[in-house]
């Protein structure tokens, strides 16, 4: 096999052939290949695209670089969520106790942010003594004796996608939807769930904000999925304005606990309920999630998550010394609160990193005081900002420009739950 016919193969529009797909992961995997052999034949998977049979065997070759965990010592059905990133998105901190409390087992493999979208580790590790890193071990104990985990994923799991995805990075290759949804799916099927929810989000805080990408994401995705035995769907669910209130690791560390509590904003336990429902739907399990998060179960479930992994969830979190609002111009209605600009001004204010190794603040971020929809009077705070250091003020308030938008009508209503995509 030689690689440059492999990248002459897909350069011309052609199908890869299996033994193609499958010797070129391998080679790449294990430093046989050039990463400038790579990079080519990454960007002439950019422009040509592969074929849904193609798909499957290259999702199934990044899976088959690495293990594919056995939950089947947990003994309760098993189910996850992936969201495909956003602002303000801290679901999943209230989901995997949510569905324990429920009596299905989440082990959830998560990542860190990168650009303008936050991370959930980062968020978690706001909290004292939280640990992000666990041998598949002590996760499999975790997640027997707990019902759920939330860590980083090992480096035995699609060890591929870990090198395919670094060199995707900086070659201008991740705006793919075959390699974006095979990247995803390589992991989450190697996590050995049973089923998953793809919360695939819309509007400008999304990776892809247009709603045709977004859908045929999300297809592509289930369609995977399903081939490699899970169960699995999404949801397409807003990402034009930022979910809940909060953005920045520790603010939404507060919020998520808050809406464990049954408090919170509501768009942020709407969206929570549905993917919720939607997995113990495709795991089989009848449940009444809404009164888990009312009755304390769920938040029950989280605190003893968090001290499974070294957390003290009592502990107060850390905060940003500096603060700065931003107030309304002019009286009338929200009609835009962008979430991409909210998104990278919480970036600006240290919350986020530029690259995987960065450091984050645990206290930057921002709060918003006021929602899309929401009737304002001039000189009104609409938003806090909160950064360990005032010099980074000025650079959040120029990535706010145009995302704030007050006019006299209301804004056209969006749903949250956009669509459901089923295999
Ligand atoms: N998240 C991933 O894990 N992979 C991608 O390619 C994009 C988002």
């Amino acid at each position: 096999m030689d690689a440059i016919d492999v990248i002459r193969t897909k350069r011309d529009g052609r199908r890869l052939s299996d033994e193609q797909i499958r010797w070129f992961i391998d080679a790449y995997t294990h430093d046989k290949v050039a990463p400038e052999q790579a990079s080519a034949l990454l960007m002439a998977i950019v422009w040509r695209g592969m074929e849904p049979d193609e798909l499957n065997v290259w999702t199934d070759a990044m899976l088959s670089s690495g293990e594919r965990l056995d939950l089947s010592s947990v003994g309760m059905p098993t189910a996850d969520k992936h969201s495909t990133g956003g602002v303000g998105d801290k679901v999943s901190l209230i989901l995997a106790p949510l569905v324990a409390a429920c009596g299905v087992a989440d082990p959830m493999l998560s990542g860190r942010g990168l650009g303008h979208t936050g991370g959930t580790l980062d968020k978690l590790e706001a909290i004292p003594g939280w640990r992000a890193d666990l041998d598949r071990d002590e996760m499999l104990r975790i997640l027997s004796d707990v019902g759920c985990v939330i860590c980083a994923a090992g480096g035995s799991l699609a060890p591929a996608d870990k090198k395919l995805y670094a060199l995707r990075d900086v070659t201008g290759t991740v705006e793919s939807i075959a390699l974006i949804a095979s990247s995803i799916m390589s992991k989450k099927i190697a996590e050995g769930t049973d089923a998953l929810v793809l919360d695939v989000k819309v509007g400008s805080g999304a990776f892809l904000p247009d709603l045709e990408s977004a859908r045929r994401l999300a297809e592509t995705m289930v369609q995977l999925g399903s081939a490699h035995g899970v169960k699995t769907s999404a949801l397409l669910t807003d990402m034009d304005t930022p979910l809940g209130r909060a953005a920045g690791n520790a603010l939404e560390v507060t919020e998520s606990v808050a809406c464990l509590s049954g408090e919170g904003p509501a768009d942020l336990r709407a969206v929570t309920l549905a993917l919720t429902e939607e997995m113990l739907s495709l795991a089989g399990v009848a449940a009444d999630p809404t009164a888990a998060l009312d009755d304390g179960s769920a938040l029950a479930k989280y605190e003893e998550m968090i001290r499974a992994q070294g957390g003290d969830p009592a502990a107060p979190l850390p905060e940003a010394p500096e603060r700065r609002t931003v107030a309304a111009e002019k009286t009338g209605c929200l009609q835009r609160l962008d979430a991409r600009s909210i998104g990278i001004a919480v970036w600006r204010l240290g919350a986020g990193r530029a690259r995987q190794e960065d450091p984050v603040s645990a206290g930057a971020g921002v709060v918003c005081l006021a929602k899309r929809g929401d009737k304002v009077e001039e000189g009104q705070p609409l938003l806090e900002l909160h950064a360990d250091d005032s010099a980074r003020f000025e650079h959040a308030l120029t990535a706010l420009e145009g995302g704030i938008v007050i006019g006299r009508e209301e804004p056209e209503q969006q749903p949250l739950i956009i669509e459901k995509i089923t295999a």
